[in-house]
């Protein structure tokens, strides 16, 4: 995998205050290795190989049907499942009655349908970066500053980040780090509570007219929804 899909200059993904800056560097990370496979990387043999034997999640195979360049998918599509005739559903293997013989097919495809070459290489780039992140909180103020300004933190990767701070966050700046990762998730999940709150309260029958008052209700939904599954 070519490393300057890890080119991401993580102060600048936490200029902006808003949604949380981890799932931004995910979704940096995914765009690039999204671009890098539907361009001119699919040709690679090595890449190839990969992909045809990951093969894609749902989500990721969604976000390539997006793009425009649909010959790249269907070419990777044909060899991925020219793989799984050659080496999962292969004719003389499988219709052997021997004990055993479907257990392992079935491993197989287990391993397959959890396998994805995009998720593989985000969470790659995403170690990686997350080393760069610790380094800054460590050495930088003004980084540390920026951390707590952020929006809010998802869920997902407030459980990461909690995890990864008891050895990645030096010792001195480790406290800092928690209580600043406790209050960006708090002070959102309190504000989605209300909204969504809000949100429901507007479906009671004195509420239903043309002046009806949503305040930030609208997209509280989604919102939620994206706080509590990243997506
Ligand atoms: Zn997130
Ligand atoms: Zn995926």
């Amino acid at each position: 995998m070519r490393e300057s899909i890890l080119t991401i200059p993580i102060t600048d993904v936490f200029e902006p205050k808003c949604g949380c800056p981890i799932c931004r560097i995910r979704d940096t990370l995914e765009q690039h290795t999204i671009e890098y496979i539907m361009g001119a990387a699919m040709m690679e043999p090595d890449v190839r190989i990969e992909t045809n034997k990951a093969g894609f999640c749902k989500e990721h195979f969604e976000q390539m049907r997006a793009c425009k360049n649909r010959l790249s998918l269907a070419l990777m599509l044909q060899t991925h499942l020219q793989e799984l005739q050659k080496h999962v559903f292969d004719e003389k293997k499988l219709f052997e009655t021997r004990e055993g013989k479907n257990k392992k097919t079935v491993e197989k495809v287990s391993k397959i349908t959890c396998d994805c070459f995009v998720c593989n290489k985000i969470e790659w780039g995403m170690s990686r970066l997350m080393n760069t992140v610790f380094e800054l909180y460590g050495k930088e103020r003004e980084f540390r500053a920026q951390f707590a300004e952020q929006e809010y933190i998802c869920l997902p990767h407030y459980k990461m980040l909690m995890k990864r701070s008891e050895t990645d966050v030096d010792k001195a700046h480790r406290n800092e780090f928690r209580t600043a990762c406790n209050e960006l998730v708090k002070k959102y999940l309190d504000e989605l509570e209300k909204d969504v709150s809000h949100y429901c309260k507007m479906y009671d029958y004195r509420n239903t007219g043309k002046d009806a008052d949503w305040g930030n209700s609208k997209d509280s939904i989604e919102r939620a929804i994206k706080f509590l599954t990243t997506r």
